[in-house]
Order: structure tokens, then C-alpha cells, then sequence
């Protein structure tokens, strides 16, 4: 079978997510935090079957993740949306358990609709944590969730529930916990009222040295306190180190560096990078003598993975594994420059290589007309 995967092709491996998966089991288990995938980050729905042992459901940021949660899925569908369209509510009520509005106007609007539901808002506290203001859920002007005091408190009536998404890539327990004990503060005698509280996603529970038994405490103590059922909605951490894209070295060239360009790109296959200015991660590279900027196929100028010291010399047809190839990549990619896009390889918990998407010339003719 492995002889068969013709590079590039995005390769998740089971055991990998395994890990972070037990990790939000723990964290159920110990804190009675529940736990929604956030598919805006991770849609590759072949792998769902593994995930839902492990998580309570899905939450999305649109009518169609709303779909894929309730047909690939299951569980707990929360449907979450900038701005709804009312065609999208009267579809989206039909998955859904929950739905959360993302100000009061949308609220008043749709409640006769969807009044059968469990009804959310999502609140802007006016902090946050975020080494990005392009990812800044409260940066100036943000328009994500309620901040007036008043408009809130007409709202309770109609709701059950607040959802608070502040934290973006959040591996700083101590900022949590203050920033916890504040929205306590704020928010607290509103919570006391309210069935659920939605925390949001962006906290890097999996990161290796994250004070996990800590992080418990402080969720059972606060759900217990507001008498409260806490969600998480993790999507970055919860699928974390789980993927590679894996390519090859299809020429060398010389400008002043060397530069292998490779058979990906990033605005096509891992755009993140491009928006957030972040180098990619190659495992294999390290200190070695040999070095070489690692560059995309795309005609972007810039279209440029990183600069990478490798212990060999790197030739046509080298293989390059890119690594963290699974959040906010498949779920982004594109058919820029009408590159061929990477095939969709699953390493089962067996250890057998399951080829689930491979993508054509039609597929390329059909994203147009
Ligand atoms: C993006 C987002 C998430 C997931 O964030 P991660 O940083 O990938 O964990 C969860 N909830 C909401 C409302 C989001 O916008």
C-alpha cells in the first residue's frame, strides 16, 4: 500500500490524534467538562468515527458544519454563526441541539423559530488572549458576541446558555485561570441563572507540561460554584501533531541560498502559515550542514515554507514531511495556480495506510464553471 501513495497527500495518523484524544476524555471525566470539536478547524470527516468515542460532539461556525456535525458526526450538534440568514435558520434548526447567536439583534429575530432549542449568546468579555490581533476575538471594533450590559439582561429570558471564545493558541494556565476568575466576576451572577457555559476553544490543554490536573480543578470548581454545565470547544489542540503533509523535492535552484521547491504550496495546501507568517515544522531538519530555504510550487514570490539545516543533501525526489499538517489546513485548502491537491491518507490505530480522498483534474473543472 505504501508504495502506492504518490506524494503530495496529507497523512493523519490515528495513534497520534489518540493521544490528545485521551486527554479530553480525562479532562471529562475529571472536571465534567464536556467537550465539542470545533470543525472550522479539523472537517476530515474519515477520522470521525475515532473522534466521537472521545468527544460529546461538534460546534461550527456555519449552516453547512452544522450539517457535517449532525450527518458525520453525531452527538451534540451546536450551531454557531456570525450572522444567520433566515434560509439558514430554518435549515439549521433541523441539526441542531443548540444554537448560539452572535448578538441580541439575531436573537429577537430568530427566537420564534428555533424557540424549541437550547438558545445561546455569545458574549465579547472584553478580554482575551491572542498573539495574533488578526485572531483577536476582542481586538477594536471586534463584532464577536454581546458586550452592552443592558442588551444582555433583556436577553436572559430567551436563553439557557453564554458561550465565551476568548483564548487563541492559549498555553498560559495562570492567564486562564485569572481570566476564569474574572469572567466569574463579571459574569457571575448571570451564570448562576443559566444551564451551560460554553468556554470556547484556543487553550493548548495537549501541550506537552500543561498542568492538566490543575486545569480540572479550576473547571469543576467554577462549574460547581455557578451550579453550571462548563463545554470547551477544542479544535487546534485536539488534533495537534496528528498530521503531516508530505511531499517531495521536485527541483533545486540557487539564488544566493539554495532553494528546493517542493511538489505543495502553502497559500494551496497550508495557508496558515502565509496569514499568520509562520514557518513550517519539519521534523527531520535540525543543525545539519546542509542548507536550503524550503519553497512551494506556486507562483506567489513569496509562496515559502521556511529555511531548514539538513544532515544530507537534499536531490529531486527527496521527501520532505512537513509536520502539524492537520488544523486549519485540509479545511482551508484550495485550488490556487490549479496545483494538484494532496490525496487524504489515514494511518489507521492499526497501523494500515487508508487512502480516504484523492482529487482530479475533474475536481478542479467542478470547484468552477
Ligand atoms: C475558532 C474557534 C474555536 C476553536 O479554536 P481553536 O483555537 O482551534 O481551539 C472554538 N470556538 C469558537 C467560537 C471559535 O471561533
Amino acid at each position: 500500500m505504501n508504495k502506492k501513495l504518490v506524494t503530495p497527500y496529507y497523512l493523519i495518523d490515528e495513534r497520534k490524534l489518540l493521544r490528545n484524544l485521551k486527554i479530553i476524555k480525562y479532562i471529562r471525566e475529571t472536571s465534567g467538562a464536556k467537550s465539542v470539536l470545533a470543525l472550522k478547524c479539523f472537517s476530515t470527516w474519515s477520522v470521525f468515527p475515532l473522534l466521537k468515542q472521545y468527544l460529546d460532539g461538534t460546534t461550527s461556525s456555519s449552516l453547512y458544519e452544522a450539517r457535517l456535525g449532525y450527518e458525520k458526526f453525531g452527538q451534540e450538534v451546536h450551531a454557531y454563526c456570525v450572522g444567520f440568514a433566515k434560509a439558514d435558520i430554518a435549515e439549521v434548526k433541523r441539526y441542531a441541539d443548540k444554537i448560539i447567536f452572535n448578538s441580541v439583534s439575531q436573537l429577537r429575530i430568530n427566537f420564534p423559530a428555533v424557540k424549541n432549542l437550547k438558545i445561546g449568546l455569545r458574549i465579547n468579555p472584553q478580554f482575551s488572549y491572542s498573539h495574533f490581533d488578526l485572531a483577536d476575538p476582542a481586538r477594536r471594533y471586534s463584532r464577536l458576541g454581546v458586550i452592552d450590559r443592558q442588551e444582555l439582561m433583556s436577553a436572559m429570558p430567551l436563553i439557557s446558555g453564554l458561550m465565551f471564545h476568548f483564548n487563541c493558541e492559549n498555553d498560559n494556565f495562570s492567564n486562564f485561570a485569572a481570566n476564569l476568575d474574572l469572567l466569574g466576576r463579571k459574569y457571575g451572577k448571570l451564570l448562576h441563572r443559566l444551564e451551560w457555559l460554553s468556554l470556547g476553544g484556543g487553550l493548548y490543554f495537549t501541550k506537552k507540561g500543561y498542568p492538566l490536573e490543575r486545569f480540572c480543578k479550576k473547571l469543576k470548581e467554577f462549574s460547581e460554584q455557578y451550579n453550571i454545565q462548563i463545554y470547551l470547544e477544542p479544535g487546534e489542540t485536539a488534533i495537534t501533531h496528528s498530521a503531516e503533509l508530505v511531499t517531495s523535492v521536485v527541483d533545486i535552484v540557487h539564488n544566493e541560498a539554495d532553494i528546493a521547491i517542493i511538489d505543495a504550496s502553502t497559500e494551496a495546501h497550508m495557508l496558515d502559515l502565509l496569514i499568520y507568517r509562520t514557518p513550517a515544522k519539519i521534523e527531520a531538519a535540525g543543525q545539519g550542514h546542509f542548507k536550503y530555504i524550503i519553497a512551494g510550487r506556486s507562483c506567489l514570490a513569496g509562496d515559502i515554507f521556511g529555511t531548514y539545516r539538513f544532515n544530507h543533501k537534499l536531490k529531486t525526489g527527496s521527501i520532505i514531511r512537513l509536520s502539524d499538517a492537520a488544523g486549519y489546513t485540509m479545511v482551508k485548502k484550495n485550488w490556487f495556480n490549479g496545483l494538484q491537491m494532496p490525496d487524504i491518507v489515514v494511518k489507521r490505530l492499526n497501523g494500515k495506510l487508508d487512502k480516504v480522498r484523492s482529487f482530479e483534474y475533474k475536481d478542479f473543472v467542478h470547484s468552477l464553471s
